[in-house]
């Protein structure tokens, strides 16, 4: 695994432990060229998505894209950060085993918002009052986009 700071190849595992209720393996990694430490998770991928915009563009599923919208959506909510993680998997799971590759953005917006009212009704208003400005156009990509807070000073 190449080192994200320096760009060695050469990069150690410190630490492997499951994680997320074992759906995962966290391992810790440092690199000796320049001392940096990261976090890398092993996850099975049962099906390779693809998402559907209204538009008809593909694009490959993206889980850290559905994970960075959601944890936007749970800012500042008292849910813990593993809780978020097998709610991520969750979903991916859900959506694998669809029976299809080929997945709507609407149908992925759908999942989180069940998903996300299971857990913290605050992020789910959030959550699908930007949805809902979002069905005319059913882009999921600006839908996201809308998603992302302003940038605040030192935050
Ligand atoms: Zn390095």
């Amino acid at each position: 695994m190449r080192c994200p700071f320096c760009g060695n190849v050469d990069t150690q595992v410190k630490d492997s432990r499951p994680a997320e209720d074992h759906v995962a393996i966290r391992r810790r990694r440092f690199c000796p060229a320049c001392g940096g430490r990261f976090t890398t998770y092993e996850r099975v991928q049962l099906r390779d998505l693809v998402v559907i915009k209204t538009n008809g563009k593909r694009e490959d599923f993206d889980r850290d894209k559905l994970e960075r919208s959601v944890r936007i959506a749970l800012q500042k909510r008292p849910v813990e950060p593993e809780r978020i993680d097998q709610m991520i998997s969750g979903i991916v799971r859900r959506l694998e085993s669809m029976g299809e590759t080929d997945i709507p953005s609407k149908t992925i917006g759908e999942i989180v918002m069940e998903r996300l009212a299971a857990i913290d009704t605050v992020a789910y208003v959030r959550f699908a009052s930007v949805y809902k400005n979002f069905q005319a156009t059913d882009d999921f990509e600006d839908f996201l986009a809308e998603l992302r807070p302003p940038v605040q000073p030192g935050g």
